[in-house]
């Protein structure tokens, strides 16, 4: 046999076995529908995975769908245990327009001592139900993320004895009557996530991971204990980025950015705290950070206004005007007329993920020649690490001197 002949040969086998697997390919798709005994509708979104944080005062079940969901207004129901069929305390959604089939019937199994278990199955054609098995309960919170979509489900504790104990052993007691010790500094973008992009390709993760590891360096020799979300340049989800936070058992959130603006002339220094506030720039700012469009914050505004941001918020309100307070002060030390951004409330993802007392700064506009040039400046980097932490140092005292307070009058 030739080549030329042998060539086609094997071309002829390989066309044949690509065939078979085309045929069998387009079988298993027919077949699909009857081996999972229904016929799924057109149109639907999918289940693509399902994960699980478990954190001291809460655990957090994340489902992130392949499409836009909307949930219902009840939200999850709350069900009694059932003891004849075996069944303990749950709560459970059904997600309209949601398709999940039975990779998820058996269930996931969480056994943290507030979840046992999270189970998914298809409900009705187009519902998929979301169910928690329970082991004990105080309260929960839900809400929707875009880009990809997800839905976020924080089941709490009851603040039993119980669970004081489980407080005392691993050190986690209210924000209110905890000492200020483990401090979480999060650079913000990296990897494939360049954030925003200035003059002369300044590229804001950079400018963020350099003045995180200054704002480390400082924190460090003020005695603080440091948890950095990224030591490198690396893509974080902001699920990673919180259960970096949440798992450590921080004390206080600081999230590290630089701003931009279409003005070229924009610069200054801004501190966030989270809220569902509509001021105008705030939102776009917000918008930014977030990673989705402006418009697509309204889903996240309505989930903050029906929480309590509460005792959680008044200490980060108190930890953002110490920083910006120190901040201010050294900045204008090198250029008066850098304008005073002020501290701002803001609806940013990151913060509103976390549980800790939790800012977001601001550092300078990349986008403005001014701002670019000291954002590049390594004194200038550390003078804003240093004042940052000196900002921190300021809340610990504050914070202690009410505790000492607190523990006095008992
Ligand atoms: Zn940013």
């Amino acid at each position: 046999m030739n080549s030329t002949a042998r060539r086609d040969q094997t071309l002829g086998r390989r066309r044949q076995a690509c065939l078979k697997k085309i045929v069998s390919a387009l079988l298993l798709l027919v077949a699909l529908p009857i081996l999972l005994g229904v016929q799924r509708p057109p149109g639907l979104s999918d289940v693509d995975d399902v994960r699980t944080w478990s954190y001291a005062d809460y655990t957090r079940v994340v489902i992130e769908v392949s499409g836009d969901v909307s949930l219902p207004e009840i939200g999850l129901v709350r069900l009694p245990a059932n003891i004849q069929a075996g069944r303990p305390e749950r709560l459970y959604l059904d997600i309209p327009d949601l398709w999940v089939g039975r990779r998820y019937e058996s269930g996931i199994e969480v056994g943290d001592g507030l979840l046992k278990a999270v189970r998914l199955g298809q409900n009705t054609l187009r519902t998929t139900r979301l169910v928690l098995d329970l082991e004990r309960y105080d309260h929960h919170r839900l809400f929707v993320l875009p880009s990809p979509a997800r839905i976020v489900v924080d089941v709490y504790g009851e603040r039993g004895a119980k669970s004081r104990i489980a407080d005392e052993e691993s050190g986690r007691l209210p924000a209110g009557l905890r000492r200020v010790h483990t401090v979480v500094v999060d650079a913000g973008h990296g990897g494939r996530d360049p954030g925003a992009v200035g003059v002369g390709d300044l590229r804001e993760k950079d400018v963020n991971l350099t003045i995180a590891r200054s704002l480390k360096k400082a924190l460090l020799s003020r005695g603080f204990e440091v948890i950095m979300t990224r030591e490198r340049d690396l893509t974080l989800t902001l699920e990673e980025r919180t259960a970096v936070a949440e798992s450590s058992g921080g004390d206080v959130f600081i999230s590290i950015h630089a701003n931009a603006s279409e003005q070229k002339r924009a610069r200054g220094i801004e501190v966030y705290t989270l809220d569902a506030n509509h001021e105008r720039h705030s939102l776009e700012v917000a918008a930014r950070e977030n990673g989705v469009p402006a418009a697509r914050l309204d889903p996240l505004q309505r989930a903050l206004a029906e929480l309590q941001v509460g005792e959680v918020g008044a200490h980060s309100e108190r930890l953002a005007a110490f920083v910006h307070d120190e901040v201010m002060r050294g900045v204008r030390e090198r250029d008066q007329t850098l304008p005073d951004l002020g501290v701002k409330k803001g609806p940013f993802y990151v913060l509103f993920m976390s549980s800790m007392s939790s800012v977001l700064v601001e550092t300078g506009f990349v986008t403005n020649k001014k701002d670019a040039k000291m954002l590049r400046s390594p004194l200038y980097q550390n003078m804003l690490g240093e004042k940052i932490a000196l900002g921190v140092d300021r809340y610990r005292d504050q914070m202690e001197m009410g505790l000492a307070r607190t523990e006095g009058g008992k």
